[in-house]
């Protein structure tokens, strides 16, 4: 029986975050210096987590995103991609990553079967980015958009969190960058996720504004874009680009919501926006059969919420982006 919440909605989509740790402290999203991290004993392991998707490729689901935190920290990442392709029912198998350590596994994540991948980047300035990022360095993520490139990943999406006072001046100047490296371009709203995404928030962007604001300049063209994510699409007229615009606050997505998260310490979240939960790991380590983690699942499942409460109660995640990833 497919995954089908109160809501009517098909879960088909389980976003995997493989850790909560990352190289870079992006300041929306960990805060600087911050080290309490779950303990990799506290991660699911390869076969735990390869158990729960083939689970959940039972009960219907076909796409996974492995995220992090950084995914590409964790150790043998490709080698887990591998196995996560090869089962049976998992159609679509994309990766997000901030792209740091990309030039060095770009053509081992290919060699594993990973289709898509989306990579983070809000500045096209090395000192902006260094800011916004509290110390990367931006070659690092050109080298790695470029091996990604070349290794033959199409398309390659640019996710960029908009920011007031921030990076906002800079929308223009990815549409151009994008254009010319033959990437999709990918706005989102910052989200209160956590202290940090409070912080952000106070930068927040209505993304409505800067579709006006490009129309301006560029003839916009309502359009669709493969993949089972939230954004609404424009194409540039003339060019290849298409550009999507994730608006969690201005606009939400969450009637058709497909997806739930599962945490590197086997929590599965059933809304970013929320806190419920359940917690695999302990039933996976006491030995809990496939058929009973399937009614576990389905159980979770019809506990879903029916959306975000963002704007009603935006002091009310504690947890980071990086717990669950976006
Ligand atoms: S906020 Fe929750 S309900 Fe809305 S789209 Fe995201 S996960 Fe789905």
């Amino acid at each position: 029986m497919p995954l089908i919440d109160p809501f009517g909605r098909t879960i088909e989509y389980v976003r995997l975050s493989v850790t909560d740790r990352c190289d870079l402290r992006c300041f929306y999203c960990l805060p600087k210096g911050f080290k309490d991290f779950e303990e990799p004993a506290e991660w699911l392991t390869f076969h735990e987590i390869e158990r729960v998707i083939k689970v959940f490729a039972e009960l219907g689901v076909n796409r996974i995103r492995i995220t992090g935190g950084e995914p590409l920290v964790r150790k043998n990442l490709p080698e887990l991609a591998q196995r996560l392709s090869q089962l049976p029912g998992i159609t679509d198998l994309s990766l997000s990553t901030n792209a740091v350590q990309l030039k060095r596994y770009a053509r081992a994540l290919k060699q594993a079967n990973v289709t898509r991948l989306n990579v983070s980047l809000d500045s096209l300035d090395p000192e902006r980015f260094k800011t916004i990022t509290n110390g990367g360095k931006l070659d690092k993520v050109m080298d790695g958009l470029m091996a990604a490139r070349a290794a033959g990943f199409s398309p390659i999406k640019i996710n960029t969190v908009l920011m007031q006072g921030i990076n906002e001046d800079e929308a223009e100047d990815l549409v151009a960058f994008c254009i010319e490296h033959g990437f999709t371009l990918r706005f989102i709203e910052t989200m209160p996720m956590g202290e940090t995404g409070r912080e952000a928030a106070k930068h927040y962007v209505d993304l409505q504004k800067i579709r006006q604001r490009l129309a301006e300049k560029y003839e916009l063209i309502p359009g669709v874009m493969p993949g089972g994510g939230p954004a609404r699409y424009v194409q540039v007229a003339g060019t290849e680009l298409r550009i999507g615009f994730i608006t969690p606050l201005s606009q939400h997505f969450c009637e058709t919501c497909n997806r739930v998260r599962l945490a590197a310490d086997g929590t599965l979240y059933l809304c970013l926006g929320q806190s419920d939960k359940v917690e695999l790991r302990p039933l996976l380590r006491e030995g809990i059969s496939d058929e009973q983690l399937k009614q576990v699942i389905s159980g979770g499942i019809a506990l879903k919420p029916a959306r975000h409460e963002f704007n009603e109660k935006p002091r009310q995640i504690v947890r980071f982006m990086s717990m669950t990833g976006g």
